[in-house]
């Protein structure tokens, strides 16, 4: 089963499902060539996607173009359904870092064809998260510096303070769309400077107050690599 813990009490919580936003972050959009979106741009995990600090993001046979996106993950404490933004936050529980791993060319093919991304962006191990911090001790989740090193170096950092859609957009817009649920976790868009990194790199994930999230890059064993 899925679960992560907050950091504190070391209390666990069972994850049920992973919405992520896309384009969130003005810059990212304009280096991915898309637009800033005038309504969020969401899509899923499967909770199965989950992975905790210190273990390996498992690069499938089936694509050689893994990238690393930087994201904070909001984690939904409480039932709602059409939650307005003003009550937003009494639904959140807290906040961790995450990882939005993306296959960027299984993610071209199907932009292309016009087909989904769940290949892309929910294969085993592509949601690395930390533990969570409780929003009690979080005063301002838009003024978090975030920032992603592979192998030491300095590949993403930005603040989420240029989120488009925030905390509360986020969670009272998904709550009209899904049913939120106890253990859900939101993806909150990455910054700029997303990058490829292969077998062998260690990633280090810092969001201010919340901590830090380690993985590293394994390919997967005793497969040749192909694009499907
Ligand atoms: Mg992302």
């Amino acid at each position: 089963m899925a679960i992560i813990r907050f950091r504190d009490s070391g209390k666990s919580i069972t994850v049920a499902k992973i919405l992520c936003l896309g384009s969130n972050y003005a810059e990212h959009a304009k280096e991915m060539k898309a637009e800033v979106p005038r309504a969020p741009v969401v899509f899923l995990k499967p909770a199965t996607a989950l992975l905790h600090d210190g273990e390996d993001v498992v690069l499938p046979p089936f694509s050689s173009e893994l990238h690393h996106e930087v994201e904070m993950v909001i984690v939904i404490g409480k039932e709602g359904k059409n939650i307005p933004v003003r009550a937003a936050y009494e639904y959140v529980a807290g906040y961790a870092v995450g990882l939005d791993m993306t296959l960027r060319d299984v993610q071209d093919q199907a932009k292309k064809k016009g087909l989904p991304w769940s290949v892309a962006k929910g294969f085993d191990t592509s949601a690395p998260v930390s533990t969570i911090v409780r929003k009690e001790l979080i005063d301002d989740p838009h003024n978090l510096d975030i920032s992603l090193k592979v192998n030491g170096q300095l590949r993403q950092h930005s603040n989420t303070s240029k989120m488009v859609f925030r905390v509360h957009d986020a969670v009272s817009y998904l709550s009209g769309v899904f049913t939120l649920e106890p253990g859900d976790l939101i993806f909150t868009g990455t910054p700029e400077g997303v990058g490829r990194v292969v077998p062998g790199d260690m990633l280090e994930a810092t969001l201010d107050k919340v901590g830090s999230l380690r993985v590293g890059i394994k390919q997967s064993p005793g497969e040749e690599r192909g694009i499907v």
